[in-house]
């Protein structure tokens, strides 16, 4: 093991943690792992947590939890799309992305087909087969990019092809070539979805740019992953307003809490925070990725807080054999099934991670 022993990670402290009433502990997300908390690298959350700036608004924002809070609703949209060059009727609020990507689903899929990488976030898939809608599921191409033109041959007319950049479980990029040759090439009433919930952590320019000239684009970002408040639910949809309108059949007129809101405009009002944790982020992903490296294990080449791991054979007994030792990595993707995701946790995750991986391998 390089930079790290056991007696390292003995040191990193074993106090029992106390309780709080979700059964995690306090400020787990600021301290690090000890030995009696379970690692969780499985569900692409940040180990951060919110900054301290929204941290501040969002107990702030409690004061204001007696009324509806469409004043901090207009003022995050207007930061948002003036930062982003939009119009604010191009900007819509979620109480989570996934909760968009369901509508949009429900809104262009039924009698027309969804058409997915793969693989891929199964959110969509799950809501179209829920509706009885087609799904044509489009292998990943040997750059572990989408294939753009398998996803248009795979239906003519299908109601909305998903695309998610940088990709999760993969974590990898499509180029910006791509997705614009499938946007120019698309079927008339095809919408495209381009799903951006870990576009922070990449080098990858946003598609929300291309919204202008594209009417049957939707573009969907979070404030989930880099901005470390999946607990707090908001996720933006970017599009031409009729679009959009479309979507607001499902959740017309809603409005995200009050605290989460100021937590988001805190975030968002925040220079130094994308560039911070974007770096933080891939120093500690990259030097895990080397680890594996060094000990022959290929990993895919992430952008993001998460990697897959291609270990050779059967990934769920990998993940069952990880969780005895109190490190949660996962999942494993049926077309993907001797690969493991791994979502990249702070300094000392991933040194549990890393020598709980060892132990695998060394019997
Ligand atoms: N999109 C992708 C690609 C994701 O991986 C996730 C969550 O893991 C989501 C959307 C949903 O994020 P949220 O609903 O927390 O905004």
């Amino acid at each position: 093991m390089t930079a790290m022993t056991r007696r390292s990670l003995v040191g990193l402290g074993m106090a029992l943690p106390l309780l709080g009433p979700l059964g995690w502990s306090a400020h787990a997300s600021q301290r690090p792992a000890s030995a009696s908390d379970p690692v969780r690298i499985n569900y692409n959350e940040s180990p951060w947590g919110p900054s301290t700036a929204a941290r501040q608004a969002m107990r702030e924002g409690i004061e204001h939890c007696g009324r509806y809070p469409y004043d901090a609703q207009y003022r995050l949209i207007e930061t948002f799309a003036a930062s982003n060059g939009l119009e604010s009727d191009q900007v819509q609020v979620f109480c989570g992305s996934k909760l968009a990507l369901q509508h949009a689903v429900m809104a262009f899929t039924g009698a027309r087909s969804l058409v997915v990488p793969d693989p891929s976030y199964e959110a969509p898939v799950d809501a179209a087969e829920s509706r009885g809608s087609t799904v044509h599921r489009v292998a990943l191409d040997n750059r572990h990019a989408h294939d753009v033109e398998a996803m248009l041959a795979a239906d003519r007319t299908p109601g909305l092809i998903y695309l998610c950049n940088p990709n999760n479980p993969t974590g990898t990029l499509t180029p910006r070539r791509d997705i614009e040759r499938l946007l120019a090439n698309k079927p008339d009433g095809s919408v495209i979805l381009v799903d951006e919930a870990y576009i922070h952590f990449s080098d990858a320019q946003s598609c929300i740019g291309l919204v202008k000239e594209h009417p049957e684009l939707l573009v969907l970002q979070t404030f989930s992953k880099l901005y470390g408040m999946a607990g707090a639910r908001l996720g933006l949809a970017v599009g031409q307003a009729p679009l959009l309108q479309r979507l607001e059949v499902y959740d017309g007129g809603n409005v995200a809490p009050a605290p989460t809101l100021l937590g988001a405009l805190a975030s968002l009002q925040d220079r130094q925070l994308v560039p911070q944790r974007k770096a933080d982020n891939a120093r500690l992903r990259e030097q895990t990725i080397a680890w594996l490296g060094e000990r022959g294990w290929r990993c895919t080449a992430s952008q993001t807080n998460c990697f897959m791991i291609d270990l050779r054979g059967p990934a769920t007994p990998v993940v069952e054999r990880l969780a005895s030792q109190g490190v949660l990595v996962g999942r494993v993707w049926p077309s993907w099934p001797n690969w493991v995701r791994v979502s990249v946790g702070n300094e000392a995750e991933m040194l549990r991670f890393r020598e709980a991986f060892a132990t695998l391998t060394t019997g």
